[in-house]
């Protein structure tokens, strides 16, 4: 058994640990990164980036079929060979990217290719080969697919993002199971690509959207184009060579059957951590979900482990990822000395037609004294309507008595740009009347957001109306 001694020992090549890595050894740190592979990141691989591509391709065919609105003749034949085909070689350019990073961690000697676990707090036995003692450990082990037990039958008729990559032809039809982030993206895509969808979901939620207007909205839209139960009741599953048959009853209580070539299960992704042996590093971990890190730190409790990216089960995202992985890695390097990390505005977007997005401080976290909301629909958006994406609907939150912006959720055209604009605002604390002194160009979809904001600055001057106003906010606190 090769036995190795270094400063901080980093498990998993991800996103967070090479982040980590490179933060550790900035603070003069030996650093050893454990993977058990595949390689080249979850976002490269099988997340951010494939999907990505594969949304690109199917927003261009989008595009075309509504050519005819402008006055303009096409047609439209979806090659899907090819259409992977573009998926897989783009994706394998950005993972090629990674692997070279990872390639020179290896010529260094930083590199132990295999499965860690704990043998004690300061040891990581890497499949039965090598034996690590650090004395700070970075756990980057990031998350998987978790696929609920009625669907685990189902063989080849499976699908979850990490293999929906991989196919050589569009499927004919898929069920999707979860309306979350991932399932809504896929199936609209895949739709928007010819292949018939339907999207399931046990909770009644649209992504990541709390604010109850907003998720109409999306819904809404989506709808149009998407074949989408929420609230379903799963009766029966059953696959075979060819087909997935799902029965189910809708909301109403109405049965349903579909049948489908393939079944995608985007049903949330579940942090890493069986297999590790945390139990053994003596931080009062005794299994199941992962132990609570202080957000600025990483830190597990007082511990000399520190938590970064997916397996945090906090934020899911490639920036927080990143930037959990760069605070860890340094203090692991500096422990038992720790620092206090930048944590920056909360920004999610989902990247459907309409986009969806949240900054900033939720719905759910509201109160109907201390907050009040400022809206734009953008039915009558003008720039919106020239692109013929007039729909969807922009809600945000700011403080009373501060008039800070606090945060926002919203559906629409290119809220993507319109989400960092918030975030940026939000996160230099800008009043709202400070925002409303910023620059707007006209005509552009965030003009809308300075109706929204007019409309947040009026409501901010007026006391709550104890029903009405209360309503925006749900039971409030
Ligand atoms: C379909 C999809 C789309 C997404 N789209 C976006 C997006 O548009 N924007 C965005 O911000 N985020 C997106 N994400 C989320 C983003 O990809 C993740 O938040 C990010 O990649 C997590 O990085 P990580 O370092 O925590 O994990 P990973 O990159 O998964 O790294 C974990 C590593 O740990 C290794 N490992 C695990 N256990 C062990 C062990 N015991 N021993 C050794 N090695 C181990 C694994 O092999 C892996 O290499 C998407 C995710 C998916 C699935």
């Amino acid at each position: 058994m090769r036995k190795l001694a270094v400063d901080v020992a980093i498990i998993g090549a991800g996103s967070a640990g090479l982040s980590a890595r490179r933060s550790a050894l900035r603070e003069g740190a030996s650093v050893v990164l454990i993977d058990a592979g595949p390689l080249g990141t979850t976002c490269a691989r099988v997340g951010c980036m494939p999907s990505k591509l594969l949304i690109a391709a199917a927003d261009a065919a989008h595009t075309v079929r509504e050519a005819a609105l402008f006055g303009l003749e096409t047609s439209l034949e979806v090659d899907g060979p090819a259409v992977l085909q573009r998926v897989q070689r783009e994706r394998d350019r950005f993972v090629g990217f990674v692997l070279e990073t990872i390639e020179e961690i290896k010529a260094a000697g930083e590199l132990v290719s295999g499965r860690a676990r704990f043998v004690d707090p300061h040891t990581l036995r890497v499949d039965d080969h090598t034996e690590v003692s650090a004395k700070s450990i970075v756990v980057a082990t990031g998350s998987a697919p978790f696929v609920p037990p009625p669907f685990r039958g189902l063989a080849d008729r499976l699908l979850t993002n990490d293999g929906v990559f991989e196919l050589e032809r569009l499927p004919e039809s898929v069920i999707v199971v979860g309306a979350g982030v991932i399932g809504l993206e896929l199936g609209q895509a895949l739709n928007r690509l010819g292949t018939r969808v339907t999207v399931v979901d046990l909770a009644d939620i649209v992504g990541p959207l709390q604010d109850p207007r907003c998720k109409r909205s999306a819904l809404e839209a989506l709808s149009d184009e998407l074949e989408i139960f929420l609230g379903y009741q799963l009766h029966s599953v059953e696959g075979d060579a060819e087909s997935v048959t799902l029965r189910f009853s809708d909301a109403d209580g109405t049965s349903h059957e579909r049948r489908a070539q393939l079944l995608l299960c985007a049903a949330g992704r579940r942090p890493q951590l069986s297999g590790l042996e945390l139990e053994r590093a003596n931080i009062g971990y005794e299994g199941g979900p992962p132990p609570p890190v202080d957000p600025l730190t990483m830190q597990l409790g007082q511990s000399h482990i520190f938590l970064a990216g997916d397996v945090t089960g906090e934020a899911p995202l490639l920036h927080e990822a990143s930037d959990e992985g760069h605070i860890a890695g340094r203090n692991a390097a500096l422990h038992p000395e720790v620092l206090a990390g930048k944590r920056r505005c909360p920004l999610s977007i989902v990247f459907t037609e309409p986009q969806i997005a949240i900054v900033g401080k939720r719905f759910n976290q509201m109160s109907c004294d201390d907050h009040r909301v400022g809206e734009v629909d953008y039915g009558n958006q003008g720039r919106a309507r020239v692109m013929n994406q007039n729909r969807g609907l922009v809600r945000i939150y700011g403080e009373v008595g501060s008039d800070l912006l606090v945060g926002a959720e919203m559906v629409g055209p290119r809220v993507e740009n319109t989400a960092h604009l918030l975030s940026w605002a939000i996160q230099k604390r800008l009043t709202v009347g400070e925002a409303l002194e910023m620059p707007f160009y006209h005509p552009v979809v965030e003009e809308g957001i300075r109706t929204a904001l007019r409309q947040l600055q009026t409501n901010l001057r007026v006391a709550r109306s104890p029903s009405s106003e209360c309503e925006e906010f749900g039971p409030g606190t």
